[in-house]
C-alpha cells in the first residue's frame, strides 16, 4: 500500500452535526441541504446521505444532472433542482419526482410539456429575482408567469415559492429588506392567484446563520453545512458553532539542505535567507491548492504554520522547514480544522484572495476522498 499524493479527509458526521445544529437554531423551519458542485466538493451522495442523518427533509441541486444522479443513487427525499438550461432533462426529473423550479414563460411550457410526455404532473417552485439580479422571474413579469401557470395546471402544481439575496453576507445591507418585501409581495400574489405554496424559501447559509426573518418555512443552506463560513462579517466557523468537514493533507515527498540564497521553484519566487532544509509536498493547483496562494497559503508541518515557499505549480510546492525536527513522509495539513491546529479553509481563501466556497470546490479530481464517521 501506499500513501496518496494528497488526500481529502471529510468527516460526514461533522457534516451531520453541522446540519442537525443548523435544524435547531431555526427551530422550526425545514432544512433544504444544497449539495450542488458534488456536495461543494465533499462528494454528491455522502454529503446527501449525511444531511439527510442531521436532519435535512430536503435536498437541492443547481443542475438537473446533479439531482437524478442523487435519485439514480437511491435517495428518496424531496430534491429540487433549479438551473435548467431550455432544453433540459426535464422529462427525466418529472418522471424521477424531482421538483423543478420555473424562472419564465418558456421554462413553465418546457417543464409542462416534459410532465405532459410522461404523463405526470411536475412540480415547481417559481423562482423569483427579488433584487439579486442573477436567475429568477422578475417581480414586474410574475403576473405574466402566474397566468402561464395557471393555464398549464393540469401538467404543473405550483409547490413552493424561492429567491435569493445578493448581500446575505452583510448583515446590515439595505438591499436585504427590499428583498424580503418583494420576496413577500410575490408570496401574497402567488397565494391570491390560488396557489396553495407548501414551502417559501429565502435563506442561503448566511441568512440562515444572522437573519431569522429570512426564514419562512424553509432553509436553503450550503456552505455552513460543510463547516466553512458564508462570509467574514457572518463570523468564524468556530463562532457560528460549526465544525469545517474537509481536511486537506498530503506528505513530505523530499527533504533536501539547502544553502543561504537558493531560489525556490519556478521562477525563483522566494530566496532562502539561511542555510536551510525545504520540503517538497505533491499537491498543486491541479489538486485545488490555489498558484495565487503562492508564498501565502499556510501549511502545518511539524507543528508549525509555514507559508509556502515559492510557487504553487500544477503538481507540487516547496514549504521551508528550516528549525523543524521533520522527516520523509511527515503528514502536512493546508487546511481543516483550526481547533486542531489546522490552518482553515478561510485563511487559504485570504491568501488566495478569494472566498471559502471557491477552496472547497476546486479540490481535483484525483484529490483522494477518504470519508470517516460516517453517520449512515
Ligand atoms: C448555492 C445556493 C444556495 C446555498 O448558498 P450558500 O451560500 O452556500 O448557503 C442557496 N440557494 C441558491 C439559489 C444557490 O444557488
Amino acid at each position: 500500500m501506499s500513501t496518496p499524493h494528497c488526500t481529502a479527509v471529510i468527516d460526514l458526521g461533522a457534516l451531520a452535526s453541522n446540519v442537525a445544529l443548523i435544524k435547531s437554531k431555526v427551530n422550526g423551519p425545514e432544512v433544504m441541504a444544497v449539495v450542488k458542485a458534488d456536495g461543494y466538493g465533499h462528494g454528491l451522495i455522502p454529503s446527501a446521505r449525511a444531511a439527510v442523518a442531521g436532519g435535512a427533509t430536503w435536498l437541492a441541486t443547481a443542475l438537473l444532472s446533479e439531482a437524478i444522479a442523487l435519485r439514480e443513487a437511491g435517495v428518496r427525499e424531496r430534491v429540487l433542482t433549479w438551473l435548467n438550461t431550455f432544453d433540459d432533462r426535464f422529462m427525466e426529473c418529472v418522471s424521477r419526482d424531482i421538483d423543478l423550479a420555473v424562472n419564465s414563460v418558456e421554462s413553465a411550457r418546457a417543464i409542462a410539456n416534459a410532465a405532459y410526455n410522461v404523463d405526470c404532473r411536475a412540480r415547481v417552485h417559481v423562482k423569483v429575482d427579488t433584487g439579486l439580479g442573477r436567475n429568477g422571474v422578475t417581480f414586474d413579469d410574475l403576473d405574466e408567469l402566474i397566468l402561464e401557470l395557471q393555464k398549464q395546471s393540469e401538467n404543473l402544481e405550483v409547490v413552493g415559492v424561492m429567491s435569493h439575496f445578493a448581500y446575505a453576507d452583510e448583515p446590515t445591507n439595505p438591499t436585504i429588506a427590499k428583498q424580503i418585501q418583494v420576496f413577500k409581495d410575490s408570496v401574497d400574489k402567488l397565494e391570491a392567484a390560488g396557489f396553495e405554496l407548501e414551502v417559501k424559501h429565502l435563506s442561503n447559509s448566511a441568512a440562515t446563520m444572522g437573519l431569522p426573518d429570512t426564514y419562512f418555512n424553509l432553509v436553503r443552506p450550503g456552505v455552513a453545512m460543510y463547516g466553512v463560513t458564508p462570509g467574514d462579517q457572518v463570523g468564524t466557523a468556530a463562532s457560528l458553532g460549526i465544525t469545517p468537514v474537509m481536511t486537506l493533507k498530503s506528505n513530505i515527498a523530499l527533504l533536501k539542505n539547502v544553502p543561504a540564497g537558493t531560489g525556490l521553484s519556478y521562477a525563483h519566487a522566494y530566496y532562502t535567507k539561511e542555510d536551510t532544509t525545504v520540503a517538497l509536498i505533491p499537491a498543486g493547483y491541479s489538486d485545488g491548492v490555489p498558484r495565487a496562494a503562492s508564498n501565502k497559503g499556510p501549511v502545518l508541518v511539524g507543528g508549525e504554520k509555514r507559508l509556502v515557499a515559492g510557487r504553487v505549480c500544477m503538481d507540487q510546492f516547496v514549504l521551508d522547514v528550516g528549525g523543524l525536527n521533520v522527516k520523509l513522509g511527515d503528514e502536512v495539513v493546508l487546511f481543516g480544522d483550526p481547533a486542531k491546529g489546522h490552518p482553515s479553509v478561510e485563511e487559504w481563501a485570504a491568501a488566495a484572495d478569494t472566498i471559502g466556497y471557491e477552496i472547497i470546490t476546486r479540490i481535483g479530481p484525483r484529490v483522494v476522498r477518504d470519508y470517516i464517521n460516517s453517520p449512515f
